[in-house]
Protein backbone atom coordinates (compact mmCIF):
# COMPACT_ATOMS: atom_id res chain seq x y z
CA UNK A 1 0.00 0.00 0.00
CA UNK A 2 3.06 2.35 0.85
CA UNK A 3 3.69 2.50 -3.09
CA UNK A 4 0.13 3.38 -3.52
CA UNK A 5 -1.28 6.35 -1.48
CA UNK A 6 0.28 9.80 -2.56
CA UNK A 7 2.90 11.45 -1.65
CA UNK A 8 1.63 13.91 1.44
CA UNK A 9 -1.19 11.24 2.09
CA UNK A 10 1.93 9.50 3.77
CA UNK A 11 3.18 12.17 5.77
CA UNK A 12 -0.83 12.68 7.25
CA UNK A 13 -2.15 11.55 10.42
CA UNK A 14 -6.01 11.31 10.35
CA UNK A 15 -7.98 13.39 12.44
CA UNK A 16 -8.62 12.86 15.64
CA UNK A 17 -11.98 13.07 16.98
CA UNK A 18 -11.86 11.78 21.06
CA UNK A 19 -14.00 8.68 21.54
CA UNK A 20 -14.78 9.07 24.96
CA UNK A 21 -18.32 10.47 25.46
CA UNK A 22 -18.48 12.89 28.01
CA UNK A 23 -22.07 14.16 29.21
CA UNK A 24 -20.54 17.84 29.24
CA UNK A 25 -19.00 19.07 25.55
CA UNK A 26 -16.70 22.04 25.99
CA UNK A 27 -14.41 20.62 23.16
CA UNK A 28 -15.74 21.18 19.78
CA UNK A 29 -17.27 24.76 20.09
CA UNK A 30 -20.81 23.88 19.61
CA UNK A 31 -23.91 25.95 20.72
CA UNK A 32 -25.32 24.20 23.98
CA UNK A 33 -28.78 24.61 23.21
CA UNK A 34 -30.45 21.54 21.20
CA UNK A 35 -32.27 24.13 19.35
CA UNK A 36 -34.11 21.45 17.00
CA UNK A 37 -36.44 20.64 20.02
CA UNK A 38 -38.40 23.97 19.79
CA UNK A 39 -38.60 23.11 15.79
CA UNK A 40 -39.14 19.56 15.60
CA UNK A 41 -42.39 19.48 14.66
CA UNK A 42 -42.12 21.84 11.66
CA UNK A 43 -39.54 20.02 10.28
CA UNK A 44 -41.84 16.49 11.18
CA UNK A 45 -44.45 18.00 9.23
CA UNK A 46 -42.31 19.11 5.90
CA UNK A 47 -40.54 15.71 6.20
CA UNK A 48 -43.53 14.33 5.30
CA UNK A 49 -44.26 15.53 2.05
CA UNK A 50 -40.30 14.80 0.72
CA UNK A 51 -39.87 12.77 -2.18
CA UNK A 52 -36.84 10.89 -0.75
CA UNK A 53 -36.20 8.48 -4.03
CA UNK A 54 -35.19 11.93 -5.83
CA UNK A 55 -31.90 13.98 -5.44
CA UNK A 56 -32.31 17.19 -3.73
CA UNK A 57 -31.75 20.89 -4.99
CA UNK A 58 -28.40 20.19 -6.17
CA UNK A 59 -27.72 24.16 -5.76
CA UNK A 60 -29.85 24.63 -2.82
CA UNK A 61 -31.19 27.21 -4.37
CA UNK A 62 -33.90 28.08 -1.36
CA UNK A 63 -31.43 27.80 1.11
CA UNK A 64 -29.59 30.01 -0.36
CA UNK A 65 -32.52 32.71 -1.30
CA UNK A 66 -32.77 32.98 2.70
CA UNK A 67 -29.06 33.43 3.12
CA UNK A 68 -28.85 36.17 0.47
CA UNK A 69 -32.02 38.11 2.13
CA UNK A 70 -30.03 38.14 5.39
CA UNK A 71 -26.80 39.23 3.92
CA UNK A 72 -28.65 41.40 1.42
CA UNK A 73 -26.42 39.93 -1.69
CA UNK A 74 -27.31 37.99 -4.64
CA UNK A 75 -28.28 34.09 -3.98
CA UNK A 76 -25.46 33.98 -7.25
CA UNK A 77 -22.70 35.27 -4.59
CA UNK A 78 -23.60 32.14 -2.19
CA UNK A 79 -22.58 28.61 -2.25
CA UNK A 80 -23.45 26.03 0.18
CA UNK A 81 -21.65 23.18 1.35
CA UNK A 82 -21.17 20.01 3.34
CA UNK A 83 -20.41 21.82 6.73
CA UNK A 84 -17.77 24.57 5.62
CA UNK A 85 -14.94 21.78 5.62
CA UNK A 86 -16.15 20.84 1.89
CA UNK A 87 -15.66 24.61 0.71
CA UNK A 88 -12.71 24.50 2.53
CA UNK A 89 -11.97 21.69 0.01
CA UNK A 90 -13.23 23.11 -2.66
CA UNK A 91 -11.59 26.32 -2.93
CA UNK A 92 -8.31 24.08 -2.59
CA UNK A 93 -9.02 22.03 -5.26
CA UNK A 94 -10.00 24.81 -7.42
CA UNK A 95 -7.09 27.24 -6.99
CA UNK A 96 -4.03 25.43 -5.87
CA UNK A 97 -2.06 22.62 -7.70
CA UNK A 98 0.93 20.25 -7.04
CA UNK A 99 3.67 22.03 -5.51
CA UNK A 100 1.89 25.18 -5.09
CA UNK A 101 2.01 27.24 -2.00
CA UNK A 102 -0.94 27.94 0.62
CA UNK A 103 -0.46 30.67 3.57
CA UNK A 104 -2.00 30.35 6.93
CA UNK A 105 -1.16 31.21 10.33
CA UNK A 106 -0.28 29.42 13.28
CA UNK A 107 -2.14 28.35 15.20
CA UNK A 108 -5.15 28.14 13.40
CA UNK A 109 -7.98 25.37 12.47
CA UNK A 110 -5.68 22.98 11.41
CA UNK A 111 -8.54 21.70 8.13
CA UNK A 112 -6.48 24.54 5.61
CA UNK A 113 -3.41 22.81 5.86
CA UNK A 114 -5.31 18.93 5.55
CA UNK A 115 -6.64 19.99 2.81
CA UNK A 116 -4.08 21.62 1.03
CA UNK A 117 -2.15 18.78 1.60
CA UNK A 118 -4.52 15.88 0.18
CA UNK A 119 -4.48 18.14 -2.81
CA UNK A 120 -0.81 18.16 -2.91
CA UNK A 121 -0.03 21.81 -2.30
CA UNK A 122 2.16 22.84 0.56
CA UNK A 123 1.04 24.79 3.37
CA UNK A 124 3.23 27.32 4.79
CA UNK A 125 2.80 28.56 8.04
CA UNK A 126 3.60 31.92 9.74
CA UNK A 127 3.75 31.73 13.28
CA UNK A 128 1.48 33.65 15.53
CA UNK A 129 4.45 33.96 18.29
CA UNK A 130 3.13 37.75 20.33
CA UNK A 131 0.31 36.58 22.08
CA UNK A 132 -1.07 35.03 18.83
CA UNK A 133 -1.72 38.61 17.33
CA UNK A 134 -1.88 37.78 13.36
CA UNK A 135 1.24 39.38 12.01
CA UNK A 136 -0.18 40.96 8.65
CA UNK A 137 3.32 42.13 7.30
CA UNK A 138 4.74 38.69 7.50
CA UNK A 139 2.14 37.16 5.74
CA UNK A 140 2.15 39.47 3.03
CA UNK A 141 5.92 38.93 2.65
CA UNK A 142 6.29 35.32 3.01
CA UNK A 143 3.18 35.05 0.07
CA UNK A 144 5.05 37.22 -2.09
CA UNK A 145 8.18 35.24 -1.59
CA UNK A 146 6.65 32.55 -4.07
CA UNK A 147 3.60 32.35 -5.87
CA UNK A 148 0.82 31.86 -3.49
CA UNK A 149 -2.46 30.46 -4.32
CA UNK A 150 -4.50 31.21 -1.53
CA UNK A 151 -4.61 33.06 2.01
CA UNK A 152 -6.47 31.83 4.63
CA UNK A 153 -7.21 34.36 7.76
CA UNK A 154 -9.55 32.69 10.19
CA UNK A 155 -11.77 35.75 11.96
CA UNK A 156 -12.11 35.07 14.66
CA UNK A 157 -9.68 32.73 14.98
CA UNK A 158 -9.79 29.34 16.10
CA UNK A 159 -8.82 28.48 18.54
CA UNK A 160 -7.28 31.76 20.26
CA UNK A 161 -9.92 33.86 19.56
CA UNK A 162 -8.23 36.73 18.48
CA UNK A 163 -9.47 39.04 15.79
CA UNK A 164 -8.10 40.26 12.54
CA UNK A 165 -8.36 43.91 11.87
CA UNK A 166 -10.41 44.49 8.80
CA UNK A 167 -7.95 47.28 7.53
CA UNK A 168 -5.13 44.36 8.31
CA UNK A 169 -7.38 41.66 5.59
CA UNK A 170 -7.68 44.69 3.05
CA UNK A 171 -3.70 45.50 3.55
CA UNK A 172 -3.02 41.77 2.61
CA UNK A 173 -5.62 41.40 -0.20
CA UNK A 174 -4.12 44.50 -1.74
CA UNK A 175 -0.74 44.08 -1.59
CA UNK A 176 -0.81 40.12 -2.77
CA UNK A 177 -2.46 38.28 -5.59
CA UNK A 178 -3.49 35.40 -3.98
CA UNK A 179 -7.04 34.23 -2.84
CA UNK A 180 -7.65 35.42 0.57
CA UNK A 181 -10.41 33.24 2.57
CA UNK A 182 -11.48 34.72 5.63
CA UNK A 183 -13.33 32.09 7.87
CA UNK A 184 -15.92 33.60 9.79
CA UNK A 185 -17.53 30.41 11.33
CA UNK A 186 -17.86 32.98 14.23
CA UNK A 187 -19.02 35.71 13.19
CA UNK A 188 -22.36 35.70 14.94
CA UNK A 189 -20.64 36.16 18.33
CA UNK A 190 -19.33 39.37 17.14
CA UNK A 191 -21.01 40.67 14.11
CA UNK A 192 -18.29 42.24 12.38
CA UNK A 193 -17.41 40.71 8.70
CA UNK A 194 -15.97 41.59 5.56
CA UNK A 195 -19.05 40.29 3.37
CA UNK A 196 -19.62 43.62 2.30
CA UNK A 197 -16.58 44.10 0.29
CA UNK A 198 -16.94 40.71 -1.88
CA UNK A 199 -17.90 42.30 -5.11
CA UNK A 200 -15.19 45.05 -4.67
CA UNK A 201 -12.49 42.33 -4.72
CA UNK A 202 -12.85 39.51 -6.98
CA UNK A 203 -10.22 37.56 -4.50
CA UNK A 204 -12.07 37.88 -1.82
CA UNK A 205 -13.86 34.67 -0.38
CA UNK A 206 -15.91 34.72 2.82
CA UNK A 207 -16.73 31.39 5.13
CA UNK A 208 -19.52 30.65 6.83
CA UNK A 209 -21.29 28.00 8.94
CA UNK A 210 -24.98 27.41 10.43
CA UNK A 211 -22.57 24.66 13.11
CA UNK A 212 -21.79 27.07 15.51
CA UNK A 213 -24.48 29.99 16.69
CA UNK A 214 -26.88 28.25 14.63
CA UNK A 215 -26.87 25.43 16.63
CA UNK A 216 -27.01 22.61 13.31
CA UNK A 217 -23.22 21.06 14.06
CA UNK A 218 -24.95 17.50 13.32
CA UNK A 219 -26.98 18.86 9.39
CA UNK A 220 -23.46 19.75 7.94
CA UNK A 221 -24.49 23.53 6.38
CA UNK A 222 -21.23 25.50 5.39
CA UNK A 223 -21.69 28.23 3.06
CA UNK A 224 -19.52 30.98 1.05
CA UNK A 225 -19.41 34.08 -0.01
CA UNK A 226 -17.79 35.73 -2.95
CA UNK A 227 -18.04 37.90 -6.11
CA UNK A 228 -19.67 36.02 -8.97
CA UNK A 229 -17.01 35.42 -11.01
CA UNK A 230 -15.33 33.89 -8.39
CA UNK A 231 -18.22 31.70 -7.45
CA UNK A 232 -18.70 30.33 -11.20
CA UNK A 233 -15.10 28.79 -10.55
CA UNK A 234 -15.80 27.24 -7.06
CA UNK A 235 -19.67 25.79 -8.58
CA UNK A 236 -17.27 24.08 -11.37
CA UNK A 237 -15.54 22.03 -8.53
CA UNK A 238 -18.50 21.39 -6.30
CA UNK A 239 -19.88 17.86 -6.07
CA UNK A 240 -23.57 17.45 -7.20
CA UNK A 241 -26.28 17.08 -4.49
CA UNK A 242 -23.73 18.24 -1.79
CA UNK A 243 -25.94 19.32 0.91
CA UNK A 244 -28.94 16.12 1.42
CA UNK A 245 -32.53 16.66 1.40
CA UNK A 246 -33.39 16.76 5.29
CA UNK A 247 -30.28 19.30 5.68
CA UNK A 248 -31.67 21.63 3.61
CA UNK A 249 -34.81 21.64 5.19
CA UNK A 250 -33.91 21.87 8.84
CA UNK A 251 -31.04 24.64 7.67
CA UNK A 252 -34.32 26.51 5.74
CA UNK A 253 -36.68 26.57 8.88
CA UNK A 254 -33.83 27.49 11.59
CA UNK A 255 -33.03 30.33 9.13
CA UNK A 256 -36.72 31.26 9.18
CA UNK A 257 -36.76 30.89 12.60
CA UNK A 258 -33.49 33.47 13.59
CA UNK A 259 -35.22 35.31 16.20
CA UNK A 260 -34.98 32.09 18.47
CA UNK A 261 -31.51 31.95 16.92
CA UNK A 262 -30.34 35.30 18.08
CA UNK A 263 -31.87 35.14 21.41
CA UNK A 264 -29.80 32.26 22.50
CA UNK A 265 -26.74 33.77 20.58
CA UNK A 266 -27.13 36.89 23.47
CA UNK A 267 -26.95 34.30 26.34
CA UNK A 268 -23.68 32.97 25.22
CA UNK A 269 -22.70 35.89 24.99
CA UNK A 270 -23.54 36.66 28.63
CA UNK A 271 -22.44 33.52 29.28
CA UNK A 272 -18.98 34.04 27.93
CA UNK A 273 -18.32 37.28 29.19
CA UNK A 274 -18.89 35.67 32.73
CA UNK A 275 -16.64 33.16 32.02
CA UNK A 276 -14.20 35.55 31.46
CA UNK A 277 -14.23 37.18 34.46
CA UNK A 278 -14.32 34.04 36.60
CA UNK A 279 -11.11 33.12 34.97
CA UNK A 280 -9.79 36.27 35.26
CA UNK A 281 -9.71 35.90 39.19
CA UNK A 282 -8.10 32.98 39.07
CA UNK A 283 -4.42 32.62 40.23
CA UNK A 284 -2.65 30.54 37.35
CA UNK A 285 -5.16 31.50 34.67
CA UNK A 286 -4.00 33.30 31.42
CA UNK A 287 -7.08 34.71 29.80
CA UNK A 288 -6.72 35.50 25.51
CA UNK A 289 -9.42 38.07 24.93
CA UNK A 290 -11.93 36.21 23.02
CA UNK A 291 -14.89 37.58 20.36
CA UNK A 292 -16.03 33.90 19.96
CA UNK A 293 -18.01 30.96 21.96
CA UNK A 294 -14.64 30.13 23.04
CA UNK A 295 -12.34 31.12 25.62
CA UNK A 296 -8.34 30.12 25.65
CA UNK A 297 -6.53 30.16 28.67
CA UNK A 298 -3.03 28.91 29.67
CA UNK A 299 -1.84 27.32 32.91
CA UNK A 300 0.93 25.51 34.02
CA UNK A 301 -1.46 23.32 35.60
CA UNK A 302 -3.60 22.65 32.31
CA UNK A 303 -2.71 19.16 32.11
CA UNK A 304 -4.06 18.46 35.76
CA UNK A 305 -7.42 20.67 34.38
CA UNK A 306 -7.60 18.58 31.69
CA UNK A 307 -7.82 15.34 33.76
CA UNK A 308 -9.35 16.25 35.98
CA UNK A 309 -12.73 17.10 33.51
CA UNK A 310 -12.24 14.32 32.11
CA UNK A 311 -12.67 12.04 35.08
CA UNK A 312 -15.64 14.35 35.85
CA UNK A 313 -17.19 13.47 32.11
CA UNK A 314 -16.59 17.27 30.70
CA UNK A 315 -14.72 17.61 27.77
CA UNK A 316 -12.31 20.58 27.07
CA UNK A 317 -9.92 21.19 24.18
CA UNK A 318 -6.11 20.72 24.92
CA UNK A 319 -3.03 20.87 22.52
CA UNK A 320 -0.17 18.26 23.46
CA UNK A 321 1.39 17.74 20.20
CA UNK A 322 1.09 21.51 19.33
CA UNK A 323 4.41 24.00 20.21
CA UNK A 324 2.68 27.54 20.56
CA UNK A 325 -0.23 26.29 22.47
CA UNK A 326 1.48 24.70 25.20
CA UNK A 327 -0.03 24.41 28.40
CA UNK A 328 -3.02 25.79 26.73
CA UNK A 329 -6.78 24.84 27.17
CA UNK A 330 -9.62 25.65 24.74
CA UNK A 331 -12.99 26.26 26.73
CA UNK A 332 -16.70 26.46 24.54
CA UNK A 333 -18.90 28.08 26.12
CA UNK A 334 -22.18 26.35 27.58
CA UNK A 335 -24.83 26.51 29.76
CA UNK A 336 -24.71 28.18 32.80
CA UNK A 337 -25.60 25.12 34.61
CA UNK A 338 -22.33 23.41 32.53
CA UNK A 339 -19.91 26.26 33.04
CA UNK A 340 -20.52 25.86 37.12
CA UNK A 341 -19.29 22.89 37.24
CA UNK A 342 -16.37 23.85 34.97
CA UNK A 343 -15.29 26.77 37.55
CA UNK A 344 -16.10 24.43 40.31
CA UNK A 345 -13.80 21.68 39.29
CA UNK A 346 -11.28 24.10 38.31
CA UNK A 347 -10.97 25.98 41.60
CA UNK A 348 -9.67 22.85 43.10
CA UNK A 349 -7.12 22.23 40.68
CA UNK A 350 -5.56 26.30 40.75
CA UNK A 351 -7.55 27.91 43.85
N1 LIG B 1 -13.84 26.91 10.25
C1 LIG B 1 -13.53 27.01 11.54
C2 LIG B 1 -12.71 28.15 11.99
C3 LIG B 1 -13.97 26.05 12.46
O1 LIG B 1 -13.64 26.16 13.75
C4 LIG B 1 -14.75 24.96 11.99
C5 LIG B 1 -15.26 23.88 12.90
N2 LIG B 1 -14.58 23.63 14.02
C6 LIG B 1 -15.03 24.91 10.64
C7 LIG B 1 -14.57 25.89 9.78
C8 LIG B 1 -15.82 23.78 10.04
O2 LIG B 1 -17.16 23.95 10.32
P1 LIG B 1 -18.28 23.08 9.62
O3 LIG B 1 -18.98 22.39 10.71
O4 LIG B 1 -19.15 24.09 8.92
O5 LIG B 1 -17.62 22.14 8.66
Amino acid sequence: MKDLIKQNIGLLKPYVIPKESMHTKLDANENPFNLFDEIKEKFIDEIMHLELNRYPDTDSNELRELLAKFMDIKKENILCGNGSDEIIQIIINTFVDKEEYVITHNPTFSMYKIFTMIAGGRALEVSCENSFHIDIDQIIQEANKRKTKVIFLCNPNNPTGILIPRKGIEKIINSTKSIVVVDEAYYEFLDETIIDLVNQYERLIVLRTLSKAYALAGARIGYAVAHEGTMELLYRVKPPYNINVFSQTIGKLFLQHSQLIDAHIQKIKKERDDLVGAFYTMKDIEVFPTSSNFILIKSREAKKIIALCKENGIAVRGFENEKLLQDCIRITVGTREENRRLLDLMKKVVE
